[in-house]
């Protein structure tokens, strides 16, 4: 056996999405950190040893215009690119790689931190060291720094340090809750093991063994939809333990879970209720995927009401939109719906206050073991919210080491400076505008070779008749104010078309809050032409609007797949499409999905100027859509050399230029096999450009030449030689399809 000790900046202990997006973020900004997993594999739940796919806060495709960038986004980019199928071990490599891409990380697998040791009173305790032992290699390593993050998701570390932590539901008036019981309980969201199948082409049979469980003798049959060709996680249903002690209980809950799988196979294969003489099981989990377990408590702790609220903090950090998801505690032998689902009507923030410790002064957490009730928890616990947590976790430690504090110092005296390193980092948060004093585009001139003509679709797209059977809303940024809008309509009869505008509530959010105008509009029998609807809104700040027309029948509008940026499509519908899961219809998100028709465009022409996609946008913005897109729009790239550009009055001295470019976050990205987008590359994202500076002599200068990007930050450094620049631009010659090219934010950081 061997011993060792070792130094580091940051401990992050847990190798799931929390810890590694906390070691990434800690890395890049220059930290030595060591990152221990107890498993041989990242990425926790989302690994191949459980297979989970990555939820944020698309949810779905329920929120708008809400996956994440930062790390998560990165990772889910680059998933995309390597694995569009959604297979669970190219997802390991696309997160090892991501991780051994840092060389200020230590990685250290298959270790299991067992001991901690902390000094101090209750309530101000002190992480000194943790020692981890390396399974297959007999190895002990004590590893010791000034900052721990714990990302174990059952929240150890936190623990054996002496950290307070939740177990379980509080009660309803602990927090004003009105989806918690009356009175706290000591039960869980439960475990989960998945099972892949496969069709092997050839008639195969099953003979269950021992262990499978008589599930006709459960309610599973008849309460839960069992479909033959699903595999992975539309198996998420199977689940148990709600009732015992996740951790203590979990080699039982192993037990039970593995006898129902066998079980639900056996029914399948040999019920003769099901079409699956070909199909085969092709793996099994074995490491239970865990749900919940102990959280830690913050200084602040997430509850209800700042899910479905959306209550905006200033020391918001990261964002979410998933649903309060909730699960029966009998899981599986539930006769109830197997989740009941809340969501609010755009995406929550997560404050910094909920992932350090109240008790232990150098003690950082993520993921899991955030500081949230147990109904907060539920929306907060997908995993691409829960690596939101940990770039952000992550970029505190940094923080807090660069000034000689505490995690809690960060909060109390450099929370905004956190916040605007964030959005230097092009981490996932919301609401937040680029005032960098780091960042001289702020001070330039911003010129550009032309906007994009109009919001509206471009006339010569292609569309399809649509009749207006459902209540349509076209989302539109209004800036500065909106003067109306003319249609393409059809109509059997002579009719009246009703079009009103409303606002949207907060500006995360896209759905028909609050009526603005409204107009009736005569429609006369006839085939396609354009009708004017006179509505009018000025809002105080730009904003987006959401344009209703309410059905009517005999009218047809025209739909089409040129969706320019800043528009979507809702439908007044219903659509919930998994009937395992009671979804409230309380909520405007849930009453005017995207889903209907996501990527299309109803086909329309604004008559009032607008300067929602101006090049002024990509400078000093929220970096992704908030209130508007907060992007620059070229003209068609077919039409003219598309280029954007800073000017200043007096030289600056410069050291990198960052551009973050549209990868478009209003489509869902998932990891494993939940849906197919055809896209290897974000259409949207600009692919070829140059970057240029001039100097004071008024000479230009390439700082970079990019063919063939397929990523949404990217940092150029311009080399010190060149001294102080007056004017700096990006020179774009194509995209990855969509005609225009597309800018987030043109960063320029001294
Ligand atoms: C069946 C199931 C379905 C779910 N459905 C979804 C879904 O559809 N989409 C979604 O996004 N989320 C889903 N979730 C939730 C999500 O998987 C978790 O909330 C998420 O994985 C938490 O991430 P994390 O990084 O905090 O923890 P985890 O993913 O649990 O990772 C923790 C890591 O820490 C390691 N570790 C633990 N203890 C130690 C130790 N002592 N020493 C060293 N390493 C340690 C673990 O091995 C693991 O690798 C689901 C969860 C389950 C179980």
């Amino acid at each position: 056996m061997r011993t060792h000790t070792a130094d580091f900046d940051l401990v992050v202990v847990g190798g799931g999405l929390a810890g590694v997006s906390a070691a990434i973020a800690a890395a890049r900004l220059g930290r030595r950190v060591a990152l221990i997993n107890n498993r041989p594999v990242l990425g926790g739940n989302s690994s191949s040893e459980v297979r989970v796919w990555v939820c944020g806060a698309t949810a779905h495709g329920n929120q708008r215009w809400a996956r994440e960038n930062g790390i998560i986004g990165e990772l889910y980019l680059e998933n995309q690119y390597r694995n569009p199928d959604g297979n669970p071990v190219h997802w390991d490599d696309v997160v090892l790689d991501a991780v051994r891409a840092e060389s200020n990380i230590t990685l250290l697998l298959n270790t299991d931190v067992r001991d901690v040791v902390a000094t101090g009173p209750e309530g101000a305790r002190h992480i000194v060291s943790v020692t981890g032992w390396t399974m297959g290699a007999e190895t002990e390593t004590v590893l010791r720094a000034p900052l721990f993050l714990d990302g174990t998701g059952d929240g150890l570390i936190g623990h054996l340090a002496g950290a307070r932590a939740r177990l379980g539901k509080e009660a309803r008036d602990e927090f004003d809750e009105d989806w918690a019981p009356d009175e706290a309980e000591r039960t869980f969201l439960g475990s989960t093991l998945l099972f892949y199948t496969k069709d092997v082409g050839h008639p195969v049979r099953f003979v269950a063994p021992d262990s499978a469980k008589a599930i006709r003798d459960t309610p599973i049959p008849s309460s839960r939809i069992i479909r033959s060709g699903d595999s992975g996680a539309h198996y998420w249903w199977i689940e148990w333990g709600g009732e015992l002690d996740i951790v203590h209980d979990n080699e039982r809950i192993r037990d039970e879970l593995r006898s129902v799988i066998l079980g639900i196979w056996d029914h399948i294969k040999n019920s003769g209720e099901f079409d699956a003489e070909t199909l085969d099981l092709e793996w099994i989990g074995n490491v239970p995927g865990k749900r919940e377990y102990r959280r830690l408590v913050g200084d602040y702790t997430l509850h209800q009401r700042d899910i479905i609220e959306q209550t905006r903090f200033d020391d918001g950090v990261a964002f979410g939109g998933w649903s309060i998801d909730l699960h029966p505690t009998e899981g599986m032998y539930s006769t109830g719906a197997g989740a009941v689902q809340r969501f609010s009507n755009g995406v929550f923030e997560i404050p910094y206050r909920s992932l350090y410790s109240a008790d232990v002064d150098n003690l950082l957490m993520a993921g899991r073991d955030v500081s949230a009730t147990h109904i907060a928890f539920g929306a907060a616990r997908v995993m691409a919210t829960c690596a939101a947590m940990g770039e952000a976790a992550g970029t505190a430690a940094a923080l807090a080491l660069t000034y000689g504090t505490s995690p809690r110092g960060v909060y109390e005296s450099h929370r905004a400076e956190l916040r605007q390193l964030l959005l230097r980092q092009d981490a996932p948060l919301i609401g937040v505008a680029d005032a960098d004093p780091a960042d001289l585009a702020l001070t330039a001139r911003v010129s550009a070779s032309g906007v994009r003509d109009g919001l509206g679709p471009h006339p010569s797209a292609p569309s399809a008749p649509h009749p207006l059977a459902h209540d349509i809303g076209i989302v539109v940024p209004v800036h500065p104010h909106l003067d109306g809008i003319e249609l393409l309509v059809a109509s059997e009869t002579d009719t009246e078309l009703e079009v009103e505008v409303h606002s949207t509530g907060l500006a995360q959010n896209v759905v028909p809050e609050r009526l603005e105008h409204r107009v009736t509009v005569p429609v006369s029998a006839g085939d396609a032409r354009w009708v004017s609807a006179p509505v009018r809104w000025q809002p105080e700040i730009p904003a987006n609007a959401v344009i209703v027309v309410r059905a009517r029948p005999g009218v047809t509008l025209f739909t089409t797949d040129d969706l320019p940026p800043g528009i979507l499509t809702l439908v007044h519908t219903s659509d919930a499409e998994d009937q395992n899961v009671h979804v409230s219809l309380d909520e405007l998100l849930v009453q005017w999905p995207t889903k209907p028709l996501r990527g299309r465009s109803i086909v329309f022409r604004s008559t009032a100027p607008s300067e929602a996609l101006a090049p002024e946008r990509a400078v000093g913005g929220y970096q992704r859509p908030f209130g508007g897109p907060n992007a620059w729009a070229s003209r068609p790239l077919a039409e003219e050399p598309a280029w954007l550009r800073l000017d200043w009055d007096e030289p600056v001295r410069a050291r990198e230029i960052v551009l973050v470019l549209d990868d478009d976050p209003d489509v869902e990205l998932n990891t494993l096999h939940h849906h197919r987008d055809p896209h290897l590359v974000m259409p949207s994202l600009v692919r070829d450009y140059r970057v240029e500076v001039q100097t004071a002599d008024g000479a230009w200068h390439t700082v970079a030449e990019v063919v063939d990007n397929r990523r949404r930050r990217r940092a150029h450094p311009i080399v010190p030689e060149l001294g102080a620049v007056t004017a700096a631009r990006v020179a774009i010659t194509a995209t990855n399809g969509s005609p225009e090219a597309r800018v987030v934010a043109f960063r320029v950081q001294e």
